[in-house]
């Protein structure tokens, strides 16, 4: 690690000095909060940050017109580093899950490495991957090979009290039930089919196998449509549910289980069901010796990070595709010392402000040194790569 000391004292000093630039695209993206998939302003701004820094950029991959990825080559041999960028905000909540920090981080620290990267060889790029809040676009992206010749993979993420590194996260997906039946007066239910008693005979069957969920299986359901009058039987019903598991192939597994609810509801009442199925985000498996770097580089600048405890729970994004792909990591960044939840204004209230401007700095240098390390650490390489070979195995 000391060999590469006055590399990291050089990533840190020049993110100290850019500072101001840094947080001014994390309070531009907070400003001006965009649904999944139409992040114009915030993928133009940063490809245009990119662009200006020597960074080759190319928009638009896998038919997401808000994705883009951002090349910079020492032209020397060396691992290729994927840092990767989340801009979408939430519905009614802006940025209450703080991808602007997100975004800010990843350009960041990849403008630092750009000033070592002659000395250190290897490369970098950006992956500006839109949409993780709704339908993953890591996955398309993975999908059309935009992270086919990249090494390794990072990025930081807001958290509220301690940063957290090393979080797992679980396979996740969610289902689409609509029930197509007969619509009939009330009072002569017996000449219609309700289409709502099959969708309630849904959460029915699925509250009977509840019991005999694995550890990590979760499931969820809303309601979108349970008819219109109460005087008509409804010909229309639909409900969503939200799965979770441990691993795809447990989550594979509930999903069949979950849509036999669902068909065993409908046969029974003599409704038509039709099931949609949503992206499947992976599990995520965090490289532990890179999650241990990460945790080392920040305590040198007075950052304490923690492994998660028992219990500490754990949500469901796209980097566990990534993460089945390449070494990767996905760290958390503290904006606050209060127990604020996320996905709430409050929180986004947090990522636009003084503690979500300390949280951006501390994780842009989190990025930038983990990348240094990888860049000149061959036995940290070979220690995670072997690590990586024993996952999803
Ligand atoms: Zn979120
Ligand atoms: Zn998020």
């Amino acid at each position: 690690m000391s060999a590469n000391k006055s590399l990291k004292t050089e990533l840190c000093d020049y993110i100290d000095r850019h500072a101001d630039e840094i947080l001014e695209i994390s309070h531009r993206i907070h400003a001006n909060p965009e649904l999944g998939l139409q992040e114009y302003f915030a993928s133009g701004l940063l490809c245009e940050r990119l662009a200006a820094c020597g960074f080759e950029v190319r928009r638009g991959l896998a038919g997401l017109e808000t994705s883009f990825r951002a090349d910079y080559s020492s032209g020397k041999n060396g691992p290729r580093i994927a840092i990767i960028a989340e801009y979408d905000a939430l519905p009614g909540v802006g940025h209450g899950c703080g991808h602007n920090i997100i975004a800010a981080c990843a350009v960041g620290s990849a403008a630092a490495l750009t000033q070592i990267l002659p000395e250190t060889g290897g490369s970098i790029c950006v992956i500006g991957s839109p949409a993780e809040e709704t339908v993953g676009g890591k996955i398309n992206l993975l999908e059309a090979g935009v992270f086919d010749d990249c090494d390794y993979a990072m990025m930081v993420h807001p958290c509220a009290g301690e940063g957290v590194v090393g979080r797992g996260g679980l396979a996740c997906c969610e289902l689409v039930f609509e029930f197509f039946g007969k619509a009939a007066h009330s009072a002569s239910e017996h000449t219609g089919v309700n289409a709502l008693t099959a969708l309630i005979g849904t959460f029915n069957n699925i509250a009977a196998i509840r019991p005999s969920f694995k550890p990590g299986q979760r499931l969820n359901g809303v309601i979108h449509n349970g008819g219109e009058a109460s005087n008509i039987i409804p010909a229309y019903a639909k409900a969503g549910f939200c799965v979770r598991a441990d691993t795809l192939a447990e989550l594979k597994e509930l999903n069949e289980r979950v849509i036999n609810c669902a068909k065993a509801a409908a046969f029974s009442v003599g409704a038509e069901m039709k099931v949609e199925c949503g992206p499947l985000f992976a599990e995520r498996y965090s490289n532990h010796r890179m999650d241990e770097r990460y945790k080392e580089n920040m305590e040198l600048i007075g950052v304490p990070l923690h492994f998660p405890g028992p219990g500490e729970t754990e949500g469901s994004s796209d980097i566990g595709n990534v993460s089945l792909k390449l070494p990767t990591v996905h760290e958390y960044t503290s904006v606050t010392k209060e127990k604020t939840n996320i996905h709430t204004t409050e929180f986004a209230g947090e990522c636009g402000g003084e503690g979500g401007d300390e949280g951006c700095i501390n994780g842009t240098k989190g990025l930038a040194m983990l990348a240094c390390d990888l860049l000149c650490d061959e036995r940290l390489r070979a220690e995670v790569n072997k690590e990586f070979e024993r996952i999803g195995k």
